[in-house]
């Protein structure tokens, strides 16, 4: 049985990753992977982590998450990070990435009561984004 906490953490990391996947989707659904350039439909996309999932404090930051399929994430993680941090870099810029690279060795807290407002919120979000697809 899982603890209320654990429940909470599952239910952040199932709706992330759909905000995520669609967040990147093209307007038929489809995210087009990093690694290897292909295009596939968002349902077949994985969310990745940049810092790791253990990390709770980037667990559920945006910053640290971009779909990538399936197939690199899983068979090339290696080549898959070097990517995602070369993107990350990129994007944003290097102090940012080393800034995430350190805070995530440091300990962090978050409360049941925090988890549950920020499920609530990426719930809005979640809906605004579907709604936002289906209209264009
Ligand atoms: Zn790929």
């Amino acid at each position: 049985m899982k603890s209320k906490r654990q429940q909470i953490i599952k239910k952040l990391d199932y709706i992330t990753s759909k905000i995520v996947r669609l967040k990147w989707a093209d307007n038929n659904w489809n995210i087009t992977c990093i690694s290897c350039w292909k295009k596939i439909n968002y349902k077949l996309a994985h969310c990745c982590h940049f810092i790791d999932r253990w990390c709770l404090q980037y667990r559920f930051d945006f910053d640290n998450l971009r779909p990538w399929c399936a197939w690199c994430n899983t068979y090339r993680p290696e080549y898959h990070i070097r990517v995602f941090t070369l993107k990350l870099i990129d994007e944003y810029w290097l102090e940012k990435v080393k800034e995430m690279q350190n805070n995530s060795k440091k300990i962090f807290k978050i409360s049941i009561v925090e988890l549950e407002e920020l499920l609530e919120e990426r719930k809005k979000i979640l809906k605004k984004l579907i709604e936002q697809l289906e209209n264009r």
